[in-house]
């Protein structure tokens, strides 16, 4: 586990002491007050993220609001975003942790980790990991775009990065990074989208990978994105 995290996240750092660093950083620097923050994730929907990172723990308004669905695509859109500007506080600003996620095990296998109560592992990120094996399995369905609309959309992008997923030593490094790209992107085409929302507040950005390990470990976060605007 910690030989794959130094291999391939090499800037990941423990996610509390991610959290305490740049609750620091935006209070110090950027002037946010905690008590006029409000928080939204674009993170995936698995129970298993919110213990990554412990931003909600520095907030008055600990309860964040979620832009993003399965492996943390923001699909809540343009009315997601300008929702969430309605909803800061006067005067106040925004913190948008963005990005997927990736499990590692215990014993290093990549996409698997184990979950409290149960005896069995469990893939992570689910939905990103079955996507990249869809693309070796020839007898793979592709998901109801109807049912299983988000879904559908993971595995249009894996499958528009599929060169460089199946030429990675491991695929699903190869399409988390994807992953990241084009959330990163959506993010934001859809801040610029939704400006005039969020014209009279700061937000803070924050973007990266959150690596999940077994639950007697602590989750990890590597930035790949910090601004403020
Ligand atoms: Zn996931």
């Amino acid at each position: 586990m910690d030989q794959f995290i130094k291999k391939h996240y090499p800037e990941a750092r423990q996610g509390d002491e991610f959290t305490k660093e740049w609750i620091d950083r935006l209070v110090d620097r950027h002037k946010f007050d905690l008590t006029t923050t409000l928080m939204a994730t674009s993170v995936c929907s698995d129970e298993i993220i919110r213990s990554a990172t412990n931003f909600r723990e520095y907030l008055s308004y600990s309860n964040p609001f979620s832009l993003g669905g399965l492996a943390g695509i923001p699909f809540s859109g343009l009315t997601g975003f300008k929702a969430f500007a309605s909803h800061i506080p006067d005067n106040g600003s925004a913190i948008i942790l963005y990005g997927p996620h990736i499990g590692v095990s215990e014993n290093g296998t990549v996409g698997i980790v184990e979950r409290v109560g149960q005896s069995r592992p469990s893939s992570c990120c689910g939905a990103l990991k079955a996507s990249v094996d869809g693309l070796s399995d020839k007898n793979a369905s592709s998901a109801d775009t109807d049912l299983d609309y988000q879904m559908s959309v993971i595995e249009q992008e894996v499958k528009a990065s599929r060169e460089k997923v199946v030429a990675h030593d491991v695929p699903l490094v190869a399409a988390t990074d994807s992953m990241y790209g084009f959330i990163n992107d959506r993010i934001h085409k859809l801040m610029d989208g939704a400006k005039e929302s969020f014209e009279n507040y700061r937000v803070a950005l924050i973007g990266g990978v959150i690596i999940n390990t077994d639950p007697e470990y602590t989750d990890w976060f590597e930035l790949r994105n910090f601004e403020v605007l």
